[in-house]
């Protein structure tokens, strides 16, 4: 099946017990045994619950993955992913990544021995430089969050390969609709499936999925040790939101170009970060591993312009954290998303006070580009 049919047929297609079309809520937390140690494939909820094991096997299907698993956040799959470390191991991150992944690394993991090399990983040359025989991981997002930054997925692949070393891409911002990481060669995908994949903010989940067999064994045993499972409700939740992922995508897509080059145009604005403009330092880059640019627009606005005004003026887009969703989010990820990175760091990368992060929803583009005229016309000082 092609992938807008595997996204509403894809792993457990209904339920085959009754006939549903929809798999049910197994809202239970243990399974009867006929006998001692005889099960129908289930024991206890953390290791395994049918309406999970539904989702995990969508989620394997559309990375093209062995395995998947589904965690309470995407926070909870990415500390996961991170316990297959060791103490005395590195991992390489890019110089700008989701700052809870940042945090967790530099606050949590830290304390157990396991250490991070913060390098710029759009350049192969300085990925390079920083392997050595601690290094165990490289973790990329592209784009990555907030500054769109693109990474050559088959070239870190090769690399990580020729090293022995384990390649995670953080696949949020595309999803598989829009880019396979797995089937360019990455070992591990790890997603917040808060955003595009439920894609109504009405849920927080985290999903991983692993390209083999020996990997899935040890992701199901961390999973099932640390126990972060995502619960029966929510997991359906995810799947409902899944149905529909590729429609919505297209529609976040269209929205985002518009938009993009608006936002190109306008006198206010200083500069803007969209892989989908032709101008975007790593557009063919990012052509060349993806089906199409997504729905985040990051973009600086000119001394002149007051931020807070503009945040304040908005009326169709909404203030707030998180993004992916059917509504337009805008947010200030020096004081948000990205507070928690040292002030220092943020401003040496580009994380400035006058950036903008945009989620670009599926409403009527007319209505977005009406409100962010608006809000610039207020915030002009
Ligand atoms: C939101 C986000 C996360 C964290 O996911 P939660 O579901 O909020 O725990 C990780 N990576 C990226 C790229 C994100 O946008």
């Amino acid at each position: 099946m092609r992938i807008n049919s595997l996204l509403i047929h894809g792993g457990i297609d209904g339920d085959e017990l009754t006939g549903a079309v929809n798999i049910p809520i197994y809202q239970t937390s243990t399974y009867k045994q006929e006998s001692l140690g005889e099960t129908k494939g289930f024991e206890y909820s953390r290791t395994g619950n049918p309406t999970r094991y539904a989702l995990e096997s969508l989620i394997a299907e559309l990375e093209g993955g062995k395995r998947g698993f589904a965690f309470a956040s995407g926070m909870a799959a990415i500390t996961a992913v991170l316990s297959l470390l060791k103490s005395g191991d590195k991992i390489i991150i890019p110089n700008n990544l989701y700052g809870g992944t940042f945090r967790v690394l530099d606050k949590v993991f830290k304390n157990y021995g396991v250490d991070y090399i913060i390098v710029d990983t759009t350049d192969i040359k300085k990925i390079k430089a920083a392997v050595d025989n601690e290094v165990k991981a490289i973790f990329i997002e592209t784009p990555t969050n907030p500054l769109m930054d693109i990474t050559d997925i088959r070239f870190v692949v090769d690399l990580a390969k020729r090293n022995g070393i384990l390649t995670i891409v953080d696949n949020t911002f595309m999803t598989p609709y829009l880019q396979k990481p797995i089937e360019l060669g990455a070992d591990i995908v790890v997603h917040s499936a808060t955003k595009y994949l439920g894609g109504h903010s009405d849920l927080v989940a985290g999903l991983v999925v692993v390209k083999d067999e020996e990997l899935g064994e040890k992701l199901h045993f961390i999973q099932n040790s640390t126990g972060g499972v995502l619960g029966p409700f929510d997991s359906f939740l995810l799947i409902r939101g899944i149905k529909t992922l590729g429609v919505r995508m297209d529609r976040h897509n269209n929205n985002a170009i518009i938009l993009a080059e608006f936002l190109k145009e306008r006198h206010e604005v200083e500069s803007v970060y969209y892989p989908g403009l032709l101008n975007h330092k790593f557009h063919e880059v990012h052509k060349s591993q993806a089906q199409g640019f997504g729905g985040i627009i990051s973009f600086k606005l000119k001394e002149e312009v007051d931020y807070k005004v503009f945040f304040k003026t908005l009326k169709v887009i909404t203030l707030g954290e998180s993004l992916g969703g059917v509504e337009s989010l805008v947010c200030h990820p020096a004081s948000m998303t990205h507070g928690s990175i040292p002030k220092d760091i943020r401003d040496k990368v580009g994380i400035t006070d006058n950036l903008i992060r945009l989620s670009v929803g599926i409403e009527d583009v007319e209505d977005l580009k009406e409100d962010l005229v608006n809000g610039f016309n207020m915030a002009v000082r």
